[in-house]
C-alpha cells in the first residue's frame, strides 16, 4: 500500500521509516516546489501530484500549513486523512479557538484582532501581559510577539503596522502562569476507536520545544483522565482520523488547551523508542484502516531536540538506551536538526543517563537539559 504526505520534512521521513516494515511505501510532496519526492532521499519521483493522489491509498499531511488547493485536490479524492476541516483548524488559530469554545474546552482567555485599533481593548480585556500570535503560518514561536509591560506597546504597534490583519488576524492571548506544559497524543481510526500515548511533559525555551519527558512525572490519574476527555472531545468534533496532538498548560488540577496539531508531533517523538507502537506507525495504521497498535510505554523516555547545532560526538549512542534520529538538513540557527531519545527503567536512572549525555553535548545548545537531568535524578528509583 502507499501513502502520500503533504510536506517533505523530518516528519514525512519518520513516517516513511515507520511504514516500511508494514510494507507501506510513503511519497512526499514538497508543497513549495510541488514535486513528488522520496521523503528519505529527496529524489524526485516522476509523477504529478494528481497522479500520486490517484495512485495511493491515503493522503495525509506532516504539517498544517498546506496550500488549500492541494488539500482540496486530496479531499475530493476522499483519501485525505485527517480531513481538510481538521487540518485547516490546526492551521488557523481563530478556527481552532472556535472549536474549543463550541466544545466547552478550557483555553486561554483571548481576543481576535483584525484591526490595530483593537489593541487597547485587548490590553484592557486581557491584562498587561499578553502574547499576540499570528493566526496562521506560525510555528516554533515564530509569528509571536510578547507584551510584558506597557513600555513595549510602541514597539508592538510598529511590528504590527506591516501586517495585513484583515487577511491574517492576530489572536491576543492572556499570558498564563502555568505550572508546566504537557501534551496528549493519541490516534483515532475511522470507526472511532481511540488510543492514547502516555502524557508527555514539555520543556520550552524561547517558544521552542527542547525536551519532552514521558510519562510526565507526578501526574494524577484524574488529570490523565481529563486529558483523554479533552482529546476525545476535539477528535470527535473534528471527525478526526489519524494521530492528533493537543498541547496543554497544567495549572493544579486544571488543564488549559493551548493549541492542537493535526498530525504527528515533536512531543511524541519519544514513542519511537519509548512505546510499543510509535506515533508514526500509529498514524499510518489509522489512515490506512489497520488495527491501532498498543501504546504501552516501555519505560520512561526523554526526547531531546538538537537545535541549531551539529557538532557533537556521535558516541552519545554508546549510552545504553540512547538513540539518535538525524534529519539530514542544512544547519540554520534555531533549526531542528535531529533529536535524541533516551529510554530508562525509571526517572532516577533517566536523569543519570541525561547527565552522561551532557558530557558529549555543547551545553549552550541544550540550556534546559542539566536542570531536567538533575530533577529526574533526584526522583525515586
Ligand atoms: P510550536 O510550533 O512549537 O508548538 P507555536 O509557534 O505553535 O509553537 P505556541 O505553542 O502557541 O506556538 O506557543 C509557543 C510556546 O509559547 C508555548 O509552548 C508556551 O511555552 C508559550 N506560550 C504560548 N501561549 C502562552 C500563553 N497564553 N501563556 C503563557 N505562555 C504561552
Ligand atoms: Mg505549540
Amino acid at each position: 500500500m502507499k501513502i502520500l504526505v503533504f510536506g517533505a520534512g523530518q516528519l514525512a521521513q519518520m513516517m516513511y521509516l515507520a511504514a516500511a516494515p508494514l510494507g507501506v511505501d510513503v511519497y512526499a510532496v514538497d508543497v513549495n516546489s510541488r514535486e513528488v519526492l522520496n521523503p528519505m532521499s529527496k529524489e524526485k519521483l516522476d509523477m504529478s501530484i494528481e497522479y500520486a493522489i490517484s495512485d495511493v491509498d491515503a493522503v495525509t499531511a506532516e504539517f498544517e500549513h498546506v496550500p488549500e488547493d492541494l488539500l482540496l485536490l486530496a479531499e475530493k479524492s476522499e483519501k485525505l486523512l485527517p480531513n481538510m476541516n481538521a487540518i485547516l483548524t490546526g492551521a488557523d488559530r481563530v478556527r481552532e479557538k472556535q472549536v474549543f469554545e463550541s466544545n466547552a474546552i478550557a483555553n486561554c482567555p483571548h481576543m481576535v484582532i483584525n484591526d490595530l485599533s483593537q489593541l487597547d481593548a485587548s490590553i484592557q480585556a486581557l491584562g498587561a501581559r499578553i502574547i499576540f500570535k499570528a493566526s496562521r503560518d506560525g510555528y516554533d514561536g515564530y509569528g509571536q510577539w510578547r507584551l510584558l509591560s506597557g513600555d513595549e506597546k510602541p514597539k508592538l504597534i510598529q511590528a504590527f503596522a506591516s501586517l495585513d490583519l484583515k487577511r491574517v488576524p492576530l489572536v491576543a492571548e492572556k499570558m498564563l502562569s502555568f505550572e508546566r506544559e504537557i501534551s496528549i497524543i493519541g490516534a483515532r481510526d475511522a470507526k472511532g476507536n481511540t488510543t492514547y500515548f502516555d502524557v508527555a511533559e514539555n520543556l520550552h525555551h524561547e517558544g521552542q520545544l527542547h525536551v519532552s519527558v514521558a510519562p510526565a512525572t507526578h501526574l494524577a490519574q484524574s488529570t490523565i483522565n481529563k486529558a483523554h476527555e479533552i482529546f476525545d472531545r476535539i477528535a470527535t468534533a473534528l471527525n478526526y482520523v489519524g494521530v492528533l496532538a493537543v498541547e496543554m498548560f497544567q495549572m493544579g488540577d486544571s488543564l488549559i488547551v493551548n493549541e492542537i496539531a493535526p498530525r504527528v508531533h515533536n512531543s511524541g517523538h519519544w514513542t519511537q523508542k519509548g512505546a510499543d507502537t510509535c506515533q508514526f506507525e500509529q498514524h499510518i495504521r489509522a489512515v490506512l484502516g489497520f488495527p491501532l497498535g498498543a501504546t504501552t510505554s516501555s519505560g520512561v523516555t526523554a526526547m531531546i531536540n538538537v537545535i541549531g547545532c551539529t557538532s557533537f560526538s556521535r558516541d552519545i549512542i554508546s549510552i545504553e538506551g540512547c538513540h539518535l534520529h538525524w534529519y539530514g538538513k542544512e544547519l540554520r540557527v534555531k533549526r531542528k536538526m535531529g533529536h535524541i531519545n533516551v529510554v530508562a527503567e525509571n526517572y532516577a536512572s533517566l536523569g543519570e543517563k541525561l547527565l552522561q549525555l551532557l558530557a558529549y553535548l555543547p551545553e549552550e545548545y541544550f540550556p534546559l537539559l542539566r536542570g531536567e537531568a538533575k530533577r529526574l535524578s533526584a526522583l525515586d528509583a
